[in-house]
């Protein structure tokens, strides 16, 4: 019956005149991808067991983390689609121009396995809204939920060929998607290494625009005003959410000194009661195994640097369980700056404690890092908030709070964390090309 009323309504409207019936092409791009938002949210149970089954994920953590994010990003693009609009210019002489922002063309999103969902769709999304194509190459460990998303899109009406999933290794698919003539943009995600590669790759075929969310060693800055016990949960939160494999993991942990021994006390006693296991059959799970072996080995021979170069371990550290790959959370104390535990992004359940004296001294020591992605201040004093917020250098701060996002923040690092963002307007920009078109007005020699 409504399908019935609709058509009549056309064909009356289309008998008025023919514009009349026509629908925005970008307001019924924003419909499809809200329609693909509402699907996402509805198979969040499937999409949960895929990336457990694929990455070692808490269903928790996927169905509030990685659906809620991906079905928010979704939403927040498909308001956009139908307002992308260029701008009027006045030009010198007798001319005017404007501009057209017109979808780049085909993009390659290239994603990690840490968060597979809502990196898909943090990308996808604002791709969807300016109108491009894409090809979406998700990590050899965890293709499950990118299939599995792409025919979430067909069912919500995204057309076959917009977007294209191609799962396969990065030194041959990866590698294929940045070095290949016809892709117009490639958005990264990824270690710094392979982002280096890819800007080559860019360099070395048609110069296309390519943007990188990369690494990172972000630091926690623990005021000694701080609640003590919100500071704690603070610190494990920030480092071992989702196994610690998260780029903006606080890693460094700097605590002032007057609180640094209560502090150390009260972390080692939080951590008696934090449980790694199988986050799919067992509920009190605080932790899962890290993603593969590889990770894993790679995690535990950090662990063994750190012991080797004379730092100690207050807490975890060793492999866990009969079997799998779990890691019990290391929390290092007596750690040097110039460590390679703390300079190096280990991206597993690794936690580095260190104290420091002075607001210039955490400033200092904050910066001390190669990377810029996040950093954390935990303080009530407003003047020492403002001073560490406007210096230290990172794409996101978070203050009295860790790991908060939202769909219109815009989220990606400095220095060498890449640059470029995902999410928030910003990110629609990537994908869309600006195009000034010059028109003469009476009088001109043309006119
Ligand atoms: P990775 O760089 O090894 O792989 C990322 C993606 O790149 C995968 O899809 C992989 O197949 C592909 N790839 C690998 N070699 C390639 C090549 N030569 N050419 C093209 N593509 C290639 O990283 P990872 O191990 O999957 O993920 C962990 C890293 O990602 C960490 O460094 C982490 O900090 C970073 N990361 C960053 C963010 C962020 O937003 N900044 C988010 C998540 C992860």
């Amino acid at each position: 019956m409504a399908t019935h009323v609709r058509i009549c309504t056309h064909t009356v409207l289309e008998r008025i005149h023919p514009s009349l019936a026509l629908r925005s092409i970008h307001d019924e791009r924003g419909r499809i991808i809200t329609r693909f938002a509402e699907l996402v949210e509805k198979h969040a149970d499937e999409l949960a067991v895929l990336e457990s089954l694929d990455a070692g994920k808490h269903p928790a953590v996927t169905k509030a983390v990685d659906v809620g994010n991906a079905a928010g990003s979704l939403r927040y693009f498909a308001g956009a689609a139908d307002k992308i609009h260029g701008e009027t210019l006045k030009m010198q002489g007798p001319f005017q121009a404007y501009t057209l922002r017109e979808p780049l063309g085909v993009a390659g999103l290239i994603i990690p396995w840490n968060f597979p969902t809502t990196m898909f769709a943090i990308k996808v999304a604002p791709a969807l809204a300016a109108g491009c194509t894409m090809v979406v190459k998700p990590a050899e460990q965890t293709p499950l939920s990118a299939l599995y998303l792409a025919d979430l899109a067909k069912q919500a009406g995204i057309p076959d060929g917009v977007i294209n999933v191609v799962p396969g290794f990065g030194p041959t698919a990866g590698a294929a998607l940045a070095s290949h003539m016809n892709v117009d943009m490639v958005s990264f995600t990824g270690s710094t290494e392979v982002g280096r590669l890819i800007m080559e790759a860019s360099a070395r075929s048609n110069l296309k625009p390519v943007y990188l969310e990369l690494g990172g060693k972000s630091p926690l800055i623990i005021f000694g005003d701080a609640d003590l016990d919100m500071a704690v949960e603070l610190a494990i939160s920030a480092n071992f959410f989702n196994k610690g494999e998260a780029c903006v993991a606080a890693t460094r942990v700097y605590v002032q000194d007057s609180i640094y021994d209560r502090f150390e006390e009260k972390l080692a006693e939080r951590m008696k009661s934090w449980v790694v296991g199988d986050p799919l059959t067992d509920a009190r799970v605080n932790q899962g195994p890290q993603v593969d072996k590889t990770q894993y080995e790679r995690v535990l021979s950090y662990i063994d640097q750190g012991k080797r170069e004379g730092a100690t371990l207050l807490t975890g550290g060793r492999p866990c369980g009969q079997k799998g790959c779990y890691i019990e959370p290391a929390v290092f104390t007596n750690v040097k700056e110039d460590m390679v535990i703390a300079k190096e992004e280990i991206f597993g359940p690794v936690m580095c404690l260190m104290k420091f004296k002075t607001v210039e001294e955490a400033i200092a020591k904050a910066n001390d890092t190669r990377y810029g992605l996040g950093a954390g201040v935990v303080t009530r004093d407003l003047d020492v908030a403002n001073r560490v917020v406007r210096s230290v250098r990172a794409g996101v701060v978070w203050l009295n709070c860790y790991f908060a996002m939202d769909s219109d923040c815009p989220f990606g690092g400095r220095k060498m964390s890449g640059f470029g963002k995902d999410e928030g307007m910003q990110a629609l920009d990537k994908y869309l090309a600006v195009k000034a078109v010059v028109t003469p007005l009476r009088g001109s020699p043309w006119m």
